[in-house]
């Protein structure tokens, strides 16, 4: 396994920890493809019935990585979700296009499409590309001093690439969270349905393995059907087709930034962001 994730087996239960705690597990591709690669074997091993998703460090995920010294989006990997072309040969939309729509739309729906379920852990910073990772998962547990929040708005992009805002947060308090940027608390998160417990972050892993645990004891095809039957319902409320239009704006905003500003990030990069935030 490489040094961007960490997997550890305990028992029945898969650990998978993004290991980027100096960039608040910032994800670069070499991290998303390593995450690919922990939950393949985590499928594949017949031992693991239910996976943790978790973060070292302070903090579940501050988004994809927009400037650390590892940033990789000019890097070529080879593909896994979809059989769209190598962006790293193209330019302009098509580059973006092509990058983000395996890296980041179509890594997330294959995450989401495993056959365990996945149990996020989550502490300190879930934002942007963070939230997107929180909620592929099937069930979430927070710390009480976990915080959400889609900020990207601030570069005139219409929400992460994952769009689920609306079917996750309901779409009164997604417009609230896209239009404000603002951050929301654990409680708030867990007052609209957002996130299945809310814990000291002392008790967040054990927790986290306890609920797991449980979860590890029903049959596996089973947990396999009935998170199949959750995901073909959220789809038929319409969220797979939602995403699949909104991320068409996505990348009309991407593309807008470019012809009017100094980047596809209208050239804000995290410390703009986070000078922004406060
Ligand atoms: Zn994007």
């Amino acid at each position: 396994m490489t040094d961007e994730v960490c997997y550890e087996r305990r028992g029945a239960i898969a650990l998978v920890t993004m290991n980027r705690p100096r960039y608040r597990n910032a994800q670069n591709s070499a991290m998303t493809y390593a995450l690919d690669a922990a939950f393949t074997r985590a499928v594949d091993d017949d031992g693991v019935k239910v996976i943790v998703l978790a973060g070292s460090g302070d903090h579940f995920s501050a988004g994809h990585d927009i400037g650390t010294p590892e940033r990789d989006v000019d890097t070529a990997f080879p593909r896994q979700a979809t059989l769209w072309w190598d962006h790293t040969t193209k330019s302009g939309a098509d580059r973006r296009y092509s990058r983000e729509q395996e890296v980041y739309l179509g890594m997330c729906r294959r995450w989401r499409e495993m056959p365990k379920p996945v149990v996020a852990q989550v502490q300190g910073a879930c934002v942007a590309g963070g939230l997107m990772l929180a909620w592929v998962c099937d069930l979430i547990v927070a710390a009480d001093d976990a915080f959400f929040a889609d900020p990207v708005l601030r570069m005139g992009i219409p929400g992460v690439e994952y769009f689920a805002h609306p079917w996750v947060l309901g779409p009164r308090f997604a417009r609230e969270v896209l239009f404000t940027g603002e951050r929301f608390g654990a409680l708030r998160a867990y007052e609209i349905g957002m996130v299945n417990r809310v814990v000291p972050r002392a008790e967040l892993e054990q927790t986290t393995l306890a609920l797991a645990e449980r979860i590890a004891g029903m049959p596996a095809f089973g947990l396999a059907l009935a998170k199949r039957a959750i995901n073909q319902c959220e789809d038929q409320m319409g969220m797979r087709a939602g995403m699949e239009s909104v991320f068409g704006l996505h990348h009309l905003a991407h593309a807008h930034n470019v012809e009017v500003s100094e980047d596809s990030l209208a050239g804000l990069d995290p410390a703009a962001m986070k000078r922004a935030a406060t």
